[in-house]
């Protein structure tokens, strides 16, 4: 059998394209246009590419993107003080604040100083705990998405066997929450999961979501299985070039599995069209105006 390769990348094209229809939407109806902040402490090269890549797919969709960048040594005061601005700003209705931070500063105080209606990537500890309580949340960008594909997959989810690889707060721990609210029986493992290739053998869903490369091999997949592979690892490929792979053996998963997703290609797009998503949301929620469909868990 080789599997259905869903691809993240169209997906998420079509998920901008109606993240776009209802800001126009809004815009027409209200006049008002959802705005993005992002905040940039210091100047590591992978998050100031992401950053320059949400304000440009921001822009796109027809909505107000506001970059702040900060010097790598702002101290706490300041960025609270920011972050205060922005939660008290009509004209921001997401905040988001790239991580990781420098290390002097405190993530978790910053990240629950957002208001938990501004918090598109859903960290807040209001939304973590709404999510976890099957209330209405915002809902972390990767999860989301990776919901969003399986959706699109599998129409139900209900019943089916899903094991998520790893337990991280960005992912494996709300991608649990959103298959539970799903009616999955959840299986989450980690380093310390006993027998893993036995647990994994036992999921109609596979999200692997480790960051490390190649680590799950097809002969660990149920036959017919959909992988959703979170993992983006860069390895050095032929001629010293790097390539980005995931946590999933590529090669001899698709051989096994129903459905699975490319690295690149797969959940990746995915993550940036759900932060639009969220944006877009988040201004309909503060506004009263109605959300867009499909777009939320
Ligand atoms: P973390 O490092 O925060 O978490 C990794 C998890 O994997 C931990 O729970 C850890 O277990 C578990 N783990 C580590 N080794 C093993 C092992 N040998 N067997 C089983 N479980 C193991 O990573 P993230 O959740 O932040 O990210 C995971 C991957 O997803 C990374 O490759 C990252 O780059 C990628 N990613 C991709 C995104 C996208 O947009 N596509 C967005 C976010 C992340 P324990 O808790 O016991 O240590």
């Amino acid at each position: 059998m080789t599997a259905t390769i869903i691809d993240g990348k169209a997906f998420a094209a079509t998920v901008r394209e109606k993240v776009a229809a209802h800001v126009a939407r809004i815009k027409d109806a209200a006049g008002i246009t959802p705005g993005l902040a992002v905040v940039l402490v210091g100047e590591d090269p992978a998050s100031q590419v992401y950053v320059r890549s949400k304000g440009k797919q921001t822009v796109e969709a027809g909505m107000a993107s506001f970059e702040h960048k900060l010097d790598a040594d702002t101290d706490e005061a300041t960025l609270l003080a920011l972050i205060a601005q922005l939660n008290a700003d009509p004209t921001v209705h997401g905040i988001l604040v790239q991580l990781p931070l420098p290390a002097h500063l405190d993530s978790d105080l910053v990240i629950n100083s957002i208001d938990p209606a501004k918090d598109v990537d859903g960290f807040h500890i209001s939304n973590v705990g709404l999510l976890g309580t099957g209330q209405k949340a915002m809902v972390p960008c990767t999860p989301l998405g990776c919901l969003m594909l399986l959706r699109h997959q599998h129409g139900s989810l209900s019943g089916l066997n899903a094991v998520v690889i790893g337990r991280s707060n960005i992912v494996g721990k709300p991608m649990a929450m959103l298959l539970l609210g799903d009616s999955c029986t959840v299986t989450v493992a980690h380093s310390r999961t006993k027998d893993l290739p036995a647990v994994v053998r036992q999921a109609d869903i596979v999200i692997a979501a480790v960051g490390r490369p190649e680590m799950v091999p097809g002969d660990w997949i149920k036959p017919g299985a959909t992988v959703i592979d979170v993992g983006i690892n860069r390895v050095e490929g032929e001629g010293g070039k790097t390539r980005l792979v995931g946590d999933v053996d590529f090669a001899s998963a698709v051989e096994v599995a129903g459905a699975i997703t490319p690295v690149p290609g797969g959940v990746g797009p995915m993550t940036i069209a759900c932060l639009l998503a969220n944006t877009v949301t988040a201004c309909c929620r503060a506004n009263g105006l109605e959300e867009p469909e499909g777009l939320t868990a």
